[in-house]
């Protein structure tokens, strides 16, 4: 019998500084004395991708794109290599790769590519000849070994990316997630004491929790995993416990009720006071911001009064300058009366399968903010997700108040009906 393929990621946290790389390489020695071949993907140490985006920002405030895919590959060679010497201090045959060593082509689109192709013959080969795998996480080449190929890079916490695609690739038996938190939990347990972790979450209810701020994993690995059904487990790296499965979950009816609750500080609230209210105007306030890459989110229009409404809706925060520049514009050409902006809002969001076709949790989520006093500003949903906007200085308030409504400590009942009075089974569609 084949010995089992292990892919493992470590996140930047846990690959900090020496001492902790050490710890990372004899967690992948204890992986490999239960006999299983292991390919491990690494983020950078620490903030090391943040320092070498400032470094770039102090010579230029516009860095050539080429340039700065080049730079930022770098953070994850330095970990993928201090790893490797770390597991060869411990005895162990271990050997690095960047990312176009490891046959990861990409689309070549600089600092959001996606990965086109994985040819794992080198990879192999490496593990034919009794080594583990170090992966530098986070990029790729833009072209498979044509002499002006290209580095890039996946993105932001592209290396999640980098090791569900590797596991999918090599069809590995599992995927595992080494992080700074211990699985998923149903809250921040930062802010809500009583949080509960998952042992298990289905992939969509698992992308709407990311997708709404949950920072556990980067949304298009879990994408990733979902389509190519890789089972993704997330684990912390400094403590031995059991985490959470990522996986399509078989019990998603009978579970019917919230899973979750996210939170996102990162948002920002723009709004056009005004604003010519005829065909075309929302194309052209949307289109460039579009251009831009920048993700607008909820988006409310009021009804139009003496030809002109107003349009409000959210993006990051952290996008905020940039979407005024291009806004400034929009105004001039469009002729609204004015943008104002406002960065202290935040989003609370409450995920689960059971949300579907059920409207008693809009109800009770909007119920218990009243009774909290929480005012809400917007609202959007999906088919499992209810989002409010409210103002930041209320969300611990609110996170509280929705995990208590919905009684998120108690652990998932797997018997259909059995809870049937109980505030999480209320909502079941009869
Ligand atoms: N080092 C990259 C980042 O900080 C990729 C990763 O950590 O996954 O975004
Ligand atoms: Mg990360």
């Amino acid at each position: 019998m084949p010995a089992p393929l292990v892919v493992q990621k470590f996140g930047g946290s846990s690959l900090a500084d020496a001492d902790r790389i050490r710890r990372v390489a004899r967690r992948i020695a204890r992986e490999r004395a239960t006999g299983s071949d292991l390919v491990v993907v690494v983020s950078a140490m620490g903030d090391t991708t943040d320092e070498l985006l400032a470094l770039a920002a102090g010579i230029t405030d516009e860095p050539d794109s080429r340039e700065l895919d080049v730079l930022l590959a770098t953070g994850e060679h330095q970990s993928a290599t201090l790893l490797s010497m770390a597991l060869h201090a411990l005895g162990l045959p271990a050997i690095s790769l960047s990312g176009p060593q490891a046959g990861i082509t990409t689309d070549g689109r600089y600092g959001r590519a996606r990965i086109a192709d994985i040819e794992p013959r080198r990879m192999r080969a490496e593990l034919e000849q009794g080594k583990i795998v170090i992966v530098a996480g986070f990029q790729g080449m833009s072209e498979a070994s044509a002499a002006d190929a290209e580095i890039t890079t996946l993105g932001r916490g592209g290396s999640d990316t980098t090791a569900v695609a590797l596991a999918a690739r090599l069809g590995a038996d599992r995927c595992q997630i080494f992080t700074d938190v211990r699985g998923i939990f149903t809250a921040d347990p930062r802010i809500v004491t009583d949080a509960r972790q998952l042992p298990v979450i289905g992939y969509e209810e698992m992308l709407e929790l990311a997708g709404q701020g949950a920072q556990v994993m980067q949304t298009r690995a879990v994408e990733l995993g979902w389509v190519n059904g890789v089972v993704i487990e997330v684990l912390s790296s400094f403590e031995d416990a059991p985490g959470t499965l990522i996986e399509e979950d078989p019990f998603v009816e009978q579970r019917n009720k919230v899973r979750g609750l996210a939170h996102d500080r990162n948002v920002a609230k723009v709004t056009l006071v005004e604003v010519p209210d005829r065909p075309g105007v929302a194309h052209a306030v949307f289109a460039p911001l579009a251009e831009a890459g920048i993700n607008v989110d909820m988006i409310v229009q009021n009804v139009g009064h003496r030809g002109a409404t107003d349009l409000s809706f959210t993006i990051p925060e952290v996008e905020l300058a940039r979407a005024k520049r291009i806004l400034d514009r929009v105004v001039r050409e469009l002729g609204f009366r004015e943008m104002t902006t406002d960065s202290s809002v935040a989003k609370v969001s409450i995920v689960g399968a059971g949300v579907q076709n059920a409207p008693g949790y809009a109800a009770r989520m909007f119920g218990a903010l009243a009774t909290a006093k929480v005012n809400i500003e917007m609202i959007t949903t999906s088919e499992i997700r209810i989002t409010c906007m409210i103002a930041e200085d209320d969300l611990e308030t609110a996170v509280r108040a929705l995990h208590e409504a919905f009684e998120l400590e108690k652990p998932d009942e797997l018997t259909v009906g059995a809870s049937a009075d109980g505030p999480n089974a209320g909502a079941v569609a009869s």
